[in-house]
């Protein structure tokens, strides 16, 4: 053996020996996932890490302790990718605490898992933008029935939901594409689904694939369908996995973004870009226009509603708000089941069967809700200040930022 062999060998050995920061992360977000399997949203990294995790079955209490000793021995010279680590671990941390009965409050949650708390918006918020929808629909009478009248008249027939949904899906990928620069392999498959929580769910599968499941348990109204195709596909949920994939997994080789942990700072980031970049590829004129055209004559709908469908819409936006409130109140016991479907009813004018799929999504992913309204809320913020809001989205979902890190 050479002298140079010898070196190679010792410096083989030495790089052996130094824990492997995205290997730790990874294990450590597997072994909660086998005391919560939907902790791990998306993970293509070694199958032999989610074997062992399984294998060695960890207790929560032996969890936490690995990850505080991960937090103390990590030593990373990238900052960003520093502190991705560190406030994704802690938040790890948090969530075995919660999983082994420790309780905390909503606010307390949201920060400890999710690296930010959402305002509190006072109801009269919300009530005076219920006022000023009132002038916009028809006919006299209280404003919620009115409200779900108009609109359920927007509701889409179930067998054209999928030539709706598809042509959004087509026009959202080409707009994204004009601005970012997606790899050839990309795509995605469409599921209908029944009987979930969720409206609709981007599992990531790996090598720039995804599945989009679309729930049809309610009726699909017309103006989610470029949300859904904007927040779950182009440029949302599927362009955030496929740059993280692109850019970070394989161009810097760090692989701990070949898992993605769902209750964690990550997903303010994931929901909060994907509700941005609804607005970022549908703005109102273009909107209209492709709701005229395209989407209304495919779903049977008289496309000279559209226009004034789309004001009701953008006067409602506010609303979304309330999910939060209503959350925070039913789960800090301030109120009880019925009176948080009253809430939401009241203040976010969801119907009945709509108030009450959200309150099972708030049951099972409690301060979770805040990820999507709150989220976008600290994305367009950061945003703002970027010259090119298109570029400056692109890196955003080709960097490990969270919410914490999105002001430096
Ligand atoms: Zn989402």
């Amino acid at each position: 053996m050479t002298r140079r062999h010898t070196l190679a060998m010792a410096s083989l050995l030495a790089s052996c020996q130094k824990p492997d920061a995205a290997n730790t992360y990874m294990k450590l977000v597997l072994a909660l996932g086998v005391h919560e399997p939907s902790y791990v949203d998306a993970y293509y990294g070694p199958p032999q890490l989610k074997q062992q995790a399984e294998n060695e079955n960890l207790t929560l209490d032996q969890i936490r302790d690995r990850a505080h000793s991960f937090l103390s021995s990590l030593d990373e010279p990238n900052v960003l990718r520093r502190q991705f680590l560190v406030i994704q671990t802690k938040s790890l941390v948090k969530r075995t605490e919660m999983l082994s009965g420790r309780k905390f409050t909503f606010d307390e949650e949201s920060q400890h898992l999710y690296d930010t708390v959402a305002p509190v918006i006072p109801e009269a918020t919300f009530e005076k933008a219920i006022q000023q929808l009132d002038s916009l629909l028809p006919s006299k009478g209280p404003i919620a029935e009115r409200h779900a009248l108009y609109r359920n008249s927007f509701n889409i027939p179930a067998d054209r939901v999928d030539a709706c949904f598809r042509a959004a899906v087509d026009e959202s990928r080409s707009i994204t594409q004009k601005h970012i620069a997606l790899p050839a392999e990309e795509s995605f498959e469409i599921e209908y689904v029944k009987g979930k929580v969720w409206s609709a769910y981007n599992w990531y599968r790996s090598r720039y694939k995804s599945l989009i499941q679309v729930n049809l348990d309610l009726p699909v109204e017309i103006g989610r369908i470029v949300t859904l195709a904007a927040h779950e596909g182009y440029p949302g949920h599927h362009v955030y996995n496929t740059l993280l994939e692109q850019h970070l997994v394989n161009g810097k080789g760090w692989r701990e973004f070949s898992i993605y942990p769902l209750f964690s700072p990550q997903s303010c980031i994931a929901e909060g870009t994907a509700e941005y970049g609804v607005g970022l590829t549908f703005p109102a004129v273009s909107s209209l226009a492709f709701h005229e055209q395209i989407l209304f004559p495919k779903a049977g709908l008289d496309p000279k509603q559209a226009a004034h469908y789309l004001k009701v819409l953008s006067a409602l936006a506010s609303l979304s708000h309330a999910v939060n409130q209503a959350a925070r109140q039913y789960l800090d016991d301030k109120i009880n089941r019925a009176a948080c479907q009253q809430y939401l009813e009241r203040y976010s004018l969801m119907t009945a069967p709509k108030a009450e799929q959200r309150i099972r999504f708030i049951e099972a992913n409690r301060a979770y809700v805040i990820t999507y309204n709150h989220g976008q809320d600290l994305i367009r913020t950061y945003l703002a200040k970027q010259p090119d809001q298109w570029k400056a989205f692109e890196a955003l979902l080709s960097s490990p930022r969270l919410p914490s890190t999105l002001k430096s």
